[in-house]
């Protein structure tokens, strides 16, 4: 028997600074309480919000910070109270491991709104340790914040389902846009819209991508399977397009004027905003109602079951971690699917022993689309 420290060591990949390199992190984990599952990683998605928090572009960020909130597991471990989990069971982490559970919207069963939430990473939990996510070997997670992943869901395919699948799921629920014919918009063809022309279209409804330029009509029409793409800088098109959508899902994580959309909604139509944006956004018309992209733990049961059962299955990338020769290649593919948009999933089979470096390109282009991946010591190489 080792020490505690020595039992919970686990090694992650984290952020140090704001360069976006991510290198080998070793902390500590706390001993499996009784509410707590004890859960081995085996995939990870990558969300935009992971390379902002990396970057610090919200200006929050601590480090060494392991980021990772689209988590998937298996349970190694569970507490004396914990009776909807066993060892062995395939399970998912999101973005909040803690609330304060006392107050109304933890009441209300919304722990989002809770003033004492606690992030999966980038946080301080009620130990006073900082929480560290799931770019790593293992997490302890209280079960209150634990789903459980259906027999026979690939575990891949559910790791974005964690956030970018919640995100877009959460708003078309609670905004009761989820019956059969409406008219969806979906603007930006990143991870989350991705998600989003999937999710919509597996609701019956007519999707139209809306995208700055015409690089993504192929992946939209062909691969996705969206009805309609619109050219935003295409000014006829859009006019034609306008009053037409009951919805538009605005998945772009950088300021953008919104007039353009809100022109396109139908009367009482919703926009709603999933990107996290780090400056202030402004518009003139005050048309709509503007939601905001919501994300509800308690609901991933009932939407990783409905996601089973629609049998969507979500294009991604995985990167498995085993060999030199295997991360090259899978750099390669990275890089390859980059230009097509695709969500990447970093398999933690094993880390390995030898130094690398990879540059891994992530889900939406721009300044903030790169991540390098380096042994821990060798930074200056870089
Ligand atoms: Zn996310
Ligand atoms: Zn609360």
């Amino acid at each position: 028997m080792g020490s505690l420290d020595t039992e919970r060591a686990t090694i992650g990949w984290a952020a140090k600074d704001p360069s976006g390199i991510l290198s080998p992190y070793t902390y500590t984990l706390r001993n499996t309480g009784a509410e707590d599952v004890y859960i081995k990683v085996l995939y990870c998605g990558i969300c935009h919000t992971d390379i902002h928090q990396i970057k610090n572009d919200l200006g929050m960020s601590n480090y060494p910070m392991v980021p990772g909130h689209e988590v998937v597991g298996e349970v190694k471990e569970v507490g004396s109270e914990v009776s909807n989990f066993k060892v062995g069971d395939k399970v998912g982490v999101g973005v909040l491991v803690g609330c304060c559970r006392n107050c109304r919207p933890c009441e209300a069963d919304v722990e989002q709104y809770c003033n004492k939430k606690i992030w999966s990473y980038n946080d301080v939990y009620t130990d006073g340790k900082p929480t560290q996510g799931g770019f790593a070997e293992s997490m302890v997670v209280d079960q209150k914040f634990v789903v459980k992943i259906p027999d026979g869901m690939a575990l891949e395919q559910a790791a974005p389902l964690l956030c970018a699948g919640v995100t877009v799921f959460s708003p078309l629920s609670h905004f009761g846009l989820k019956q059969s014919g409406l008219r969806g918009g979906i603007l930006g063809l990143g991870g989350v819209g991705h998600m989003g022309v999937l999710i919509a279209k597996a609701m019956g409804h007519h999707v139209t991508v809306i995208s700055s330029s015409d690089k993504k009509r192929v992946e939209a029409m062909e691969h996705l399977g969206a009805d309609q793409y619109l050219v935003s800088s295409d000014a006829t098109r859009m006019q034609e397009a306008a009053d037409s959508l009951d919805y538009i899902i605005d998945t772009v994580p950088a300021n953008h004027p919104l007039e353009p959309y809100l022109s396109l909604l139908k009367l009482d139509g919703k926009l709603i905003l999933t990107g996290v944006i780090n400056t202030p956004m402004q518009f003139l018309t005050p048309m709509v109602m503007l939601g905001k992209s919501l994300y509800l733990p308690l609901s991933i049961n009932d939407y990783i079951s409905r996601s089973n059962s629609i049998k969507t299955t979500l294009r991604i990338e995985t990167i498995q971690r085993t060999s030199m020769l295997l991360v090259m290649v899978a750099l390669f593919l990275t890089l390859f699917f980059f230009f097509l948009s695709q969500l990447l999933i970093f398999y933690f089979l094993s880390f390995p022993e030898f130094f690398f470096v990879g540059a891994i390109l992530c889900r939406e282009k721009g300044n903030h689309g790169e991540l390098h991946w380096e042994h821990e010591g060798d930074k200056g190489n870089a």
